[in-house]
């Protein structure tokens, strides 16, 4: 069963990252983290974050990767008609009892997070941000996060805005871990893991978004399987608990091709 919806507007976020607002056809209900699949007839059909969803108003993001987001970049426009499956997978975990949290993110990975961050809002939870760029032209969203959550940091690679280094090293100088209930993060996966390590160590609560091939998206094919629990991203993610991430040897190490054949994650 496909969702159909509309392109109603894109919107450039830096030279390789847009923005797609789309307006769905029916009404559907999400968690933050969830994701769809965004099938392109001929192309190819790729999982893609809910970056937002208010009544049926659905937010993509999406970089120019590859063959796909290519076609989609060079070719969707207003007025485009779309084909997604989902929602799909399991999203973040918030507990009521939550006062304060923290995001963690880089790249693409604010995805999830500002939808995150809405619904920790919605619920009276505060929030602070930590977003991490390669540079002040890559850097997006930094206004749509002051707008949800109370502090809002930034890293830049090579400094050119806000903080000089990695998104983690923000973890030492603007925030005390210790200070939230929980730590949510998305973004590169080594970056993931010093998140994931560094609260662990703390015994902080910390849920991290895990990206691998995905194909089916429903938990058949096992292309986004993980060694060795044999958890699958699609299905039993791609949300993960640090407790669990902790016992993958894939997590930080290595990722499967289309073949399915293990890769070590810096050649992704
Ligand atoms: C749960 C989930 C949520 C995602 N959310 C977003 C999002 O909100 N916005 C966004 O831009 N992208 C997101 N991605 C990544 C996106 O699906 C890939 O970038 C896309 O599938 C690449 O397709 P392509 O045909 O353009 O690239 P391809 O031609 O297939 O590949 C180009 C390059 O990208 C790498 N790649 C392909 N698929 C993935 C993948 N799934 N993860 C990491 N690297 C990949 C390949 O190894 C290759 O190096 C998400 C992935 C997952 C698993």
């Amino acid at each position: 069963m496909y969702l159909y919806g509309t392109i109603s507007d894109v919107v450039e976020l830096t030279p390789s990252v847009r923005l797609y607002e789309i307006k769905l056809y029916e009404r559907i209900s999400a968690s933050p983290g969830q994701f769809l699949m965004l099938w392109v007839p001929r192309i190819g059909e790729i999982p893609l974050s809910i970056a937002n969803l208010e009544d049926r108003g659905l937010w993509l993001i999406i970089a120019k990767k590859g063959r796909v987001t290519t076609f989609i970049h060079e070719n969707f426009d207003r007025g485009t008609r779309v084909f997604l499956r989902g929602p799909l997978g399991r999203g973040f975990s918030v507990k009521k009892e939550f006062r304060k949290c923290l995001l963690v993110a880089g790249g693409y990975g604010l995805a999830p997070l500002y939808f995150l961050a809405r619904q920790l809002k919605d619920c009276g939870i505060t929030c602070d941000a930590l977003l991490g760029f390669k540079s002040v032209r890559e850097m997006f969203f930094v206004d749509e996060f002051k707008g949800v959550c109370t502090n809002v940091y930034v890293s830049t690679d090579d400094g050119s805005y806000g903080f000089k280094g990695l998104v983690t090293d923000l973890l030492d100088t603007s925030v005390t871990l210790e200070a939230y209930d929980a730590v949510y993060t998305s973004g590169k996966e080594l970056m993931m893991l010093e998140v994931v390590n560094r609260c662990s160590r703390r015994g902080i609560r910390v849920e991290a978004s895990l990206e691998r091939l995905i194909k089916c998206g429903v938990g058949i094919c096992g292309l986004c399987s993980l060694d060795p629990l044999g958890l699958r991203v699609c299905k039993d993610g791609p949300i993960f608990t640090g407790e669990v991430l902790l016992k993958l040897r894939d997590f930080g190490r290595y990722w499967r091709d289309e073949h399915g054949r293990k890769k070590s994650i810096e050649e992704r």
